[in-house]
């Protein structure tokens, strides 16, 4: 009878679903841009509509809905609210239409659209992440973890496990697994904290974590539960700033492919002719607002409107690889005609973001998130502190694992969507597409270092360099030989199960273009050391 080989020593979870980012970038904003002028006609129909004398004002929504509803019918329930919402307000910031998209309360992607039966990761569903490809990619990660631990003195206590988007909770079970071989440092871990939006995620991290069905009580601060490693207190957020912060904590962090999915704004730099009024600055608005004679070079947002009813992929310039697997599109993207809130103090807040605009001048397209931002900065405070959060000695680590550009440029056209494992539109069924954007690292590590001088940056590498300085080769031997000896233990054969492993591990280091190795890039925030200090993975050694 052939042995049955525990899950974990198979090394190979999925090896043929493309990950999120297999494709090149998009260009959704110089192509949905060219829809500007048809949507300014949608919006001037809804306004005539408004111009009827009203007879009564139940008449008037009666007969607004009905032709609303003969005019059009929106792909999701939650396009026909974002509709209803920007016919009341007008076209919304960007970032105000990715964060409904993803984590609406009512049919977001993550927190409430998808069907039952199906789910984000894996083949049958859209995409497919690293710790979902092999179970090497998480342990490597908790080596990485151990590696710290060591390094920064073995603390005995108050070490705290954070991970912030952890999708099925394979990363942290596979993170987990790995310490536990090393007590020491699995007895100094006093909470293990997941942050997540979603609550059918919350519960498959549960089962995964604590046990089919295991229990849990709801306070405060989220849902309570214990790990099946070591009996270790488990805590569901919704946010990070859920998540106490104390000085004697060592907080030891990972973000792997969560920036991605925060909600970015776009700007587009415009050459402003002379005669416009140029506005103050949302910083001196008692200043009054001067002539100009020179043409002035201004900001001006990417805003999400309604397409035009009756669009097609074709006339909202949809590029045809992305229109298969979708219907036209609900929304589209249009350039602010004049400076939003957003356009006025985003692209001010940074040397980099004016930077480009003197150098690229009009026509300079740059994103910005603010949320990642945010979260750069809380993790820094937690492990370096801050003033509101002193912290005597600085402690803890914080590794971000993301796509994004790993020379210090800024994203722009990256916003993609992403169905059934193919790019589509990222205006088309909302709800139902996967959003995402490339990473700014450089501007995740000017947040850190802003918010926290307990703190140092290292980074941007290659996932590829990341994992092999890490020892994949190593492992994926040792788990190559086990296979052939063992089979997979469902009667394949062990030769074919050794392939899946390779295969795997050659898709998570691959530097091709496009590839997995060169397309997703590390980064760590640690305890400030004048940089005498390299972690491993970033030209360090381990030290015991
Ligand atoms: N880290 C996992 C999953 C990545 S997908 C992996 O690599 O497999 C993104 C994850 O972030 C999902 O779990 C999603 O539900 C969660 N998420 C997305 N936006 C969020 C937000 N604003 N707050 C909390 N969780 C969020």
């Amino acid at each position: 009878m052939r042995p049955v080989v525990p899950r974990v020593l198979l090394g190979v979870r999925r090896s043929v679903a493309p990950s999120k980012c297999l494709v090149p970038r998009h260009h959704a904003l110089t192509t949905q841009r060219q829809g500007l002028l048809s949507t300014c006609r949608a919006f001037s129909a809804t306004a005539r509509r408004r111009e009827r004398a009203p007879e009564s004002a139940t008449e008037i929504a009666a007969a607004e809905e009905g032709e609303e509803e003969e005019e059009r019918k929106w792909s999701t329930p939650l396009a026909k609210q974002l509709a209803r919402a920007i016919q009341a307000t007008g076209p919304v910031p960007l970032a105000s239409f990715m964060r409904m998209c993803l984590t609406a309360d009512i049919g977001g992607y993550y927190t409430g659209a998808i069907e039952d039966g199906r789910d984000q990761f894996g083949l049958k569903g859209d995409f497919v992440t690293s710790p979902e490809i092999s179970q090497v990619f998480g342990e490597l990660i908790g080596v990485w973890f151990v590696t710290e631990w060591l390094a920064q003195g073995r603390q005995g206590k108050g070490v705290e496990l954070i991970e912030v988007g952890p999708g099925r909770g394979t990363l942290m079970d596979d993170i987990l697994r790995t310490i536990h071989s090393f007590p020491a440092m699995a007895n100094s871990i006093d909470a293990i904290y997941m942050v997540e939006a979603s609550p059918k995620l919350r519960v498959a991290q549960r089962n995964l974590l604590c046990g089919d069905d295991a229990s849990w009580t709801e306070s405060k601060v989220g849902y309570h539960s214990v790990c099946k490693y070591g009996s270790i207190p488990i805590v569901w957020t919704d946010t990070i700033k859920s998540i106490p912060i104390a000085p004697e904590k060592m907080p030891l962090i990972i973000a792997h492919e969560f920036f991605d999915a925060l909600p970015i704004h776009a700007f587009q730099c415009v050459s402003v002719p002379a005669t416009q009024d140029d506005p103050p600055l949302e910083t001196d608005k008692s200043s009054p607002s001067t002539r100009t004679t020179q043409p002035t070079l201004q900001w001006r947002e990417f805003l999400v409107s309604p397409s035009p009813p009756g669009s097609t992929h074709a006339s909202l310039n949809t590029p045809p690889s992305q229109s298969r697997a979708t219907p036209p599109p609900d929304f589209q993207l249009t350039l602010a005609q004049a400076p939003t809130r957003h356009s006025l103090y985003l692209p001010e807040s940074s040397p980099r973001y004016r930077a480009l605009r003197s150098r690229v001048g009009d026509g300079a397209l740059l994103e910005i998130c603010p949320d990642a931002a945010l979260y750069a900065s809380d993790f820094a405070a937690r492990i370096g502190g801050s003033a509101q959060h002193p912290k005597q000695k600085p402690s803890g680590a914080a590794l971000i694992l993301d796509y994004g550009p790993g020379d210090g440029s800024i994203p722009t056209n990256s916003l993609r969507g992403i169905r059934l494992h193919e790019r589509v539109s990222p205006f088309a069924e909302p709800g139902l597409t996967d959003l995402s954007a490339d990473v700014d690292f450089e501007g995740v590590a000017e947040a850190a270092v802003r918010a926290s001088e307990g703190v140092e940056l290292h980074g941007p590498v290659d996932q590829g360099t990341f994992l092999e300085v890490m020892g994949i080769r190593q492992r994926v031997e040792t788990l190559i030989q086990a296979a052939k000896q063992r089979g997979d233990g469902s009667g394949a054969g062990g030769d074919e199960f050794a392939r899946n492993i390779e295969m795997a591990w050659e898709r998570l280091v691959d530097r091709g273009p496009g590839g997995m190795g060169k397309v997703y890039k590390a980064m760590a925030i640690l305890p400030e050391g004048e940089g005498k200090r390299k972690p491993v993975g970033f030209g360090g050694d381990v030290v015991n």
